[in-house]
């Protein structure tokens, strides 16, 4: 979830000139105070001369995506997630697409996938102009087989890794302003792996909670103390 509570100044500020692979697969959602800060924080990532690639980006990021102007303002988005519906069995599931395989065919038509039987297909549940209007602005990168192949090891490792929670199973998932819950339970990758910001945050969110547990703890002993000693005060004055 990219809200108000987002980290995601605090996990790069330490990056300048480096490139910077998101997977976007876990975001379950972002509200319209994660979309401020997420063009502030890709406008600071721009001044460092970090340069963001995001994949397995989830359709509520797309949409964003496609609505937002400067959402993503010359990042690159590696691979992304479609709605996809199966009219004959009305079943719905997202199917992974990679944007410069898309990009570099004449016709940008969304792939079919195949359904549970033989006579029935799977079929993108939106309009590909719009769904696929974020390609105008994508510039193929030079590095475009090295990107792939870090993105391959980076899934594996996180995969391996993983940790974190998956999503909601499909129906369990509460609507939200811009993702509808039926896209967000069923990825074709199975359960999935935790968000970007939650991974991102592994070894920094080990390093913070304990300040802020000791925080409480600190809190509570002196709380403790304080009522001790008043009730101390008051029996000694009886
Ligand atoms: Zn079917």
């Amino acid at each position: 979830m990219i809200d108000e509570h987002n980290g995601l100044r605090l996990l790069t500020e330490s990056l300048e000139r480096e490139t910077l692979l998101v997977d976007l697969s876990g975001v379950r959602r972002i509200n319209s105070v994660g979309v401020r800060d997420w063009v502030t924080w890709i406008n600071e990532l721009k001044a460092r001369e970090v340069r963001a690639v995001f994949f397995d980006c989830p359709p509520g990021i797309m949409d964003q995506v496609n609505l937002v102007r400067n959402f993503v303002q010359g990042c690159t988005i590696q691979s992304f997630y479609a709605p996809y519906y199966c009219e004959v069995c009305d079943k719905e599931e997202n199917h992974r697409l990679d944007t410069f395989e898309l990009m570099s065919k004449t016709e940008r038509r969304a792939p079919a996938f195949p359904c549970d039987r033989s006579d029935c297909g799977m079929a993108l549940d939106d309009v590909e102009e719009n769904y696929f209007a974020f390609m105008e602005d994508q510039r193929v990168p030079p590095d475009l087989s090295e990107l792939a192949l870090a993105t391959k090891a980076a899934r594996k490792a996180l995969d391996a890794g993983g940790g974190g929670e998956a999503l909601p199973a499909q129906g369990d998932a509460a609507p939200t302003p811009f993702s509808p819950a039926k896209r967000m339970g069923s990825f074709d990758q199975g359960p999935l792996a935790p968000s970007v910001v939650e991974r991102l945050a592994g070894t920094k969110n080990d390093e913070l909670r304990p300040g802020v547990d000791m925080f409480f703890i600190v809190t509570v002993m002196v709380m403790l103390g304080l009522l001790s000693f008043i009730v101390y005060l008051i029996l000694g004055l009886e």
